[in-house]
């Protein structure tokens, strides 16, 4: 590992540095004459590159490659892809994930469900517990929602994936979801991501709309750290200063995570774009730079949405994004997962949620 130092540093800060890393097993070497490069050798250990993060003799650690993080794929790690149902992202598969933005309306779900499997999507999504900006917009159906959401399952054979926000909700939502998502504003929630770690259902985590890449896989850090490798980031845009699409699409991010993370990479074009029509362009842009698959709000009649009406988009286009994904995968030897050829028809009843529980 390489530490920049402060300036001005007096000795007795350096000192205090140099007993840490004394403490934390490793062998020091300063690389220049004025003492401000600090070389370290010692065993890989990523909770000792945070000690030296937070010194305050250190002004940058800027080389960290011996002291990788669970997430980075210098450690050696293979890409490995996560499965949900169906549905396998990474390892040469995408999937494509789709559903309205919230669940209201079983049988709306039920005929989307059924559009976007024959669509080609693998996985069914809807947000029951919704993160909402304001207090006062729609917060989602809860419990009711998930119902809904597993009554659609047993139809379909899809798989299901659903947001949550409370961390007090996570061992009940486990018996109803096949993943969770962790949206953006809950991606900074550390002690969610905790309780995710100690779930053995995959993540579906979301980037913070203003978050780094560096804070988004400290994000997917936490999850790994408690045990559950089934962590799937996406990509769903970054605060911009222009407010001709809802977000920034960073695709420049995807294209860096697929080489830095051995962690599946996926795109969300919708929360993106903010509008239907530039969802499938979207797609497409992150397909190209290898994204391992799709989240696609769709909705037959937007006007009932009460929540991201604007972006939702038809059954057809939903088709011809599912087809440009088949064409773009293809150039690059890659296929995007169909679903089974009948629904599931396990006979287990699908674990929903009894109607005297309440979440918070
Ligand atoms: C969503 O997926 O409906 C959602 C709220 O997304 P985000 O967290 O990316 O805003
Ligand atoms: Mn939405």
């Amino acid at each position: 590992m390489l530490l920049r130092l402060r300036n001005h540093l007096s000795d007795a800060g350096r000192e205090s540095l140099l007993s840490l890393c004394g403490e934390l097993g490793y062998a020091t070497r300063f690389l220049d004459a004025e003492r401000r490069l600090l070389d370290l050798e010692g065993p890989p250990n990523a909770a000792a590159r945070s000690r030296f993060e937070d010194h305050f003799a250190v002004a940058a650690v800027l080389d960290a490659r011996d002291a990788p993080e669970r997430v980075d794929a210098c450690s050696g790690r293979e890409p490995t892809p996560v499965r949900v149902g169906d549905a396998v992202f990474g390892g040469g598969s995408a999937a494509l994930i789709a559903g309205p933005c919230a669940v209201h309306d079983q049988e709306r779900l039920l005929e989307i469900a059924r559009a976007a499997r024959a669509a080609g999507a693998t996985v069914l999504r809807g947000g029951a517990f919704k993160p909402r900006t304001s207090p006062y917009s729609f917060q989602g159906l809860g419990l009711e929602g998930l119902e809904m959401l597993a009554r659609a399952r047993e139809e379909t054979g899809l798989a299901i994936v659903s947001e949550v926000l409370d961390p007090r909700n996570v061992e009940r939502m486990h018996e109803v979801v096949d993943m969770f998502q962790v949206g953006s504003r809950g991606m900074a929630n550390s002690p969610l991501l905790r309780e995710l770690g100690r779930s053995s259902k995959p993540v579906l985590l979301k980037r913070g709309m203003a978050a780094t890449v560096r804070e988004f896989l400290l994000a997917a850090e936490y999850v790994l750290d408690g045990g559950n490798e089934q962590v799937v980031l996406c990509e769903r845009g970054v605060r911009g200063f222009d407010s001709v699409t809802r977000n920034v699409l960073d695709v420049g991010a995807v294209a860096h995570l697929k080489r830095a993370t051995w962690l599946p990479v996926i795109v969300d074009p919708s929360h993106a774009a903010g509008r239907a029509d530039l969802v499938r362009p979207l797609a497409r842009a992150g397909l190209a730079v290898g994204a391992d698959g799709l989240l696609v709000e769709v909705h037959p009649a937007p006007e009932e949405l009460l929540s991201d009406a604007g972006q939702a988009v038809s059954f057809d286009e939903l088709q011809n994004i599912a087809a440009d994904a088949r064409a773009l995968l293809s150039i690059d030897g890659r296929t995007l997962c169909e679903p089974a050829a009948s629904p599931t028809t396990d006979s287990t009843p699908t674990p929903a949620l009894r109607a005297e529980e309440s979440l918070p």
